[in-house]
């Protein structure tokens, strides 16, 4: 819906779009429109902080912004801007719902018009001429354009360093004898007044809230996001892709970012986080495989995972091959850690309750894997996702959780399904040696949850897995389990994790 727009135009930002490079730039001059609608606060049952860094980063906005923004707080966003009486130029939301709900007010007249997202790398357009006529995607593939599109890490043609990949260098096991990565704790801004106040006001509204309060842990200002970024560059990139795919108990944020809530915000900008960790690599702080695994993660997935959501269609999120139908058991919905015994499981469920965030392989390959096995409804865990986590927004859910983690696109987006059992948990994480449970067990009081759930699995879903290359072995790797009838009748009983 492209067209002129005058220049008196004010510019409503959603909350997710708080970035300079939505209101700097060509749009420097608009006033802004900022909106809390009470009803998206109280439509789901959100984690505390989430909704605490998403107040805070709106008020936050209002209050740098100075005399050029107003902030409504209306009932909904309807009830704003018919209050704010002056038709609005809005960037594309980043949702397939609250673009069909821009279009409806566009046609009402309280939108004038609709700008490009500009706080993603690549542009809608032009990932659509990337994908053409595909029908098969690779991430590899893209990142790799993404790297020439964008000059990063290049030398010449080719990728500085002579490999595209350092894959196979950052999937270390955590360091033995070491309880820590033994890092600087990670950047945490300070609260202001504006926090008091927001915690206040959440108090007040006694809303209908998942998980615990506690102090803000992420960025929500664009000042805040550079202070983190030059945070991380400085003490935990050089150890970023080394220990990627590791999990330690007793080290929360280990060497990931926390760059994700200012991202999915739009107070930082993907590209400036990539230009800083190149510069890094440029001054020698950090090794070419640390700065290579953290440039994947934003220009590479990200990216990907952001145009795939549109790519393939709000029809993509009802997904359900596997046919997975539980409900989520309420000791999950409520954030209930101490009715869980399996360690790993237990530490993941701990650190959603406690912060809103646990990091990647927590999410894929302990929560996920979880669901996964225990065959959790796909929509229902999206939504879990979706509203328990600080950096939960919907564009970024359907191929996480219904592609990437549950397999529940059939394999559109990965080529097999992230299950495994116990013996990768023990391998990846230091959790085994505290657990009730013995990951080399499948039968018996102490059988591992993950070890006897991963056959459970496998035998639930043996014919698609056995149509594939990939996971063939599991299957007749399975028939030759001779207590395979024992393992399967003792998981259908459990009720204890
Ligand atoms: C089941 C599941 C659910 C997830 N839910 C979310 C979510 O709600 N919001 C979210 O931003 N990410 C989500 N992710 C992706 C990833 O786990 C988080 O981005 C990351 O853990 C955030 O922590 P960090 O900022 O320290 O990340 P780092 O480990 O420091 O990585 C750097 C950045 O890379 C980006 N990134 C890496 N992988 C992905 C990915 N698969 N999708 C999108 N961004 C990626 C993030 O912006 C992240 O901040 C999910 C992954 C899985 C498997
Ligand atoms: S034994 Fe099993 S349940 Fe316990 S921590 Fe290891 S993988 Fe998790």
């Amino acid at each position: 819906m492209p067209g002129t727009v005058r220049d008196d135009t004010p510019l409503w930002l959603f909350a997710d779009q708080l970035s300079p490079a939505a209101y700097g730039g060509e749009h420097a001059h608009r006033e802004v429109l900022l909106v809390e609608a009470t009803s998206a606060l109280r439509r789901r049952r959100y984690h505390r902080q989430k909704l605490h860094v998403v107040l805070s980063a709106l008020r936050h906005a209002d209050r740098d912004l100075g005399d050029r923004a107003t902030l409504v707080q209306a009932k909904n966003y309807t009830d704003a801007l018919e209050h704010y009486g002056r038709p609005v130029l809005v960037h594309q939301p980043t949702s397939h719902a609250a673009e069909r709900f821009v279009e409806r007010l566009h046609r009402q007249g309280l939108v004038a018009d609709v700008a490009p997202t500009p706080t993603f790398a690549l542009p809608r357009k032009d990932f659509e001429m990337w994908a053409g006529t595909r029908t098969r995607f690779r991430m590899e593939d893209f990142y790799r354009d993404q790297r020439r599109r964008f000059d990063i890490l290049m030398d010449g043609r080719g990728p500085v360093g002579g490999r595209w990949n350092y894959d196979p260098e950052n999937r270390e096991p955590p360091p033995k004898k070491q309880q820590t990565l033994g890092l600087p704790g990670p950047y945490q801004p300070d609260e202001d007044d504006i926090d008091a106040r927001v915690r206040r006001d959440l108090d007040r509204m006694n809303l209908d809230t998942v998980g615990v309060d506690g102090p803000r842990l992420f960025a929500v200002t664009p000042t805040e996001a550079q202070h983190a970024l030059t945070h991380f560059v400085e003490h935990r990139l050089p150890s970023f892709g080394r220990y990627e795919d590791a999990i330690m108990g007793q080290d929360w944020a280990m060497s990931h970012s926390l760059l994700s809530v200012p991202l999915n915000l739009g107070v930082l900008h993907p590209l400036d986080a990539v230009e800083a960790a190149e510069a890094a690599y440029n001054r020698r702080h950090a090794e070419l495989p640390a700065v290579e695994g953290f440039i994947r993660q934003i220009l590479g997935w990200r990216e990907y995972m952001w145009h795939l959501y549109w790519h393939f269609g709000p029809d993509y999120e009802n997904n359900n091959a596997l046919n997975a139908t539980a409900p989520l058991p309420d000791w999950w919905k409520s954030l209930d850690a101490d009715a869980v015994t399996a360690e790993c499981l237990r530490d993941a469920i701990t650190g959603v309750r406690d912060r809103g965030w646990t990091h990647h392989i927590q999410r894929l390959m302990v929560l996920g894997n979880h669901a996964l096995q225990r065959a959790y409804n796909p929509q229902e865990l999206t939504e879990w996702f979706a509203t328990a986590f600080v950096d939960g927004f919907r564009w970024v859910m359907p191929t996480n959780v219904i592609g990437m983690s549950q397999h529940a696109d059939g394999g559109m987006l990965a080529t097999k399904p992230y299950a495994s059992g116990g013996a990768y948990i023990n391998k990846m994480s230091n959790h085994c040696g505290d657990c009730a449970y013995d990951p080399k067990k499948r039968l018996g009081d102490d059988a591992c949850p993950f070890t006897a759930g991963y056959w459970q699995f496998v035998h639930r879903n043996r014919d698609m897995l056995a149509k594939n290359n990939r996971t063939r072995r599991s299957v007749s790797t399975m028939d030759r389990l001779k207590d395979l009838e024992a393992v399967l009748e003792q998981e259908a009983d459990r009720q204890q994790f």
